[in-house]
């Protein structure tokens, strides 16, 4: 699952695990971090005083990247499904624009790239296309804090940008995130079981 902050991803991730465990499939759900990781992740920036756009931060990303591609690797192996709530195309989205890394050739993010997911790609990647304003008020009803309103928005325009830009394999699905959640889950569950059919 990929898009931005607040378009669905946890939501149909869940939606999408319970549908395929009916199904009799083995599933889990990888995501790099959950709230309680992303509170200490937080505490831990502020420990050590490292910003958003400064390496040191791509490089405490790159860990969390890694430990999911590491739990995902086992679980497919011992033949489960994985839903990965982001993958490496979130990766690439958030260091094009941001830090250090945005400002280098595209050849080192692909290398970091690969060192952290080892290149394993997924089979459907459903990105959940939401306008950035309803993304956000959902993200007010979460309880998200968003201290600017307009800072917020500008960037994530930025981050939908570039995640149109990089939808160009056949693997990627653009799922229209502003229906109803149970619109979009069907939708979702429908391309997954076609690829799922074709082997
Ligand atoms: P993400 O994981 O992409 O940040 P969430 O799945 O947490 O997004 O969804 C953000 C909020 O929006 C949640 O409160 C969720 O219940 C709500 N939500 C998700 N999908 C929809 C939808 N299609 N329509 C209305 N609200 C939604």
């Amino acid at each position: 699952m990929e898009g931005i902050d607040g378009s669905g991803k946890s939501t149909q991730a869940a939606l999408l695990q319970i549908a395929l465990e009916r199904l009799g499939y083995n599933c889990v759900v990888e995501k790099a971090k959950n709230n309680n990781q992303n509170n200490a992740l937080k505490k831990f920036k502020d420990i050590f005083k490292i910003s958003t756009d400064s390496i040191a931060f791509m490089f405490l990303y790159q860990a969390l990247h890694r430990q999911q591609y590491e739990r995902t690797k086992a679980m497919l192996d011992a033949g489960n499904i994985v839903i990965a709530d982001r993958w490496n195309m979130s990766f690439f989205v958030y260091h094009n624009i941001k830090g250090e890394l945005s400002k280098k050739p595209k050849h080192f993010l692909q290398t970091l790239n690969k060192l952290a997911f080892e290149g394993l790609d997924p089979d459907i990647c459903c990105f959940i296309d939401v306008p950035v304003d309803i993304a956000l008020k959902r993200r007010i009803v979460r309880g998200d804090v968003i201290a600017s309103l307009e800072e917020e928005s500008a960037f994530y325009k930025q981050v939908a940008k570039v995640y149109h830009e990089l939808l160009v394999s056949k693997a990627h699905i653009v799922i229209n995130g502003a229906l109803s959640i149970e619109v979009v889950h069907r939708q979702i569950l429908e391309h997954t079981l076609t690829m799922i059919n074709k082997g």
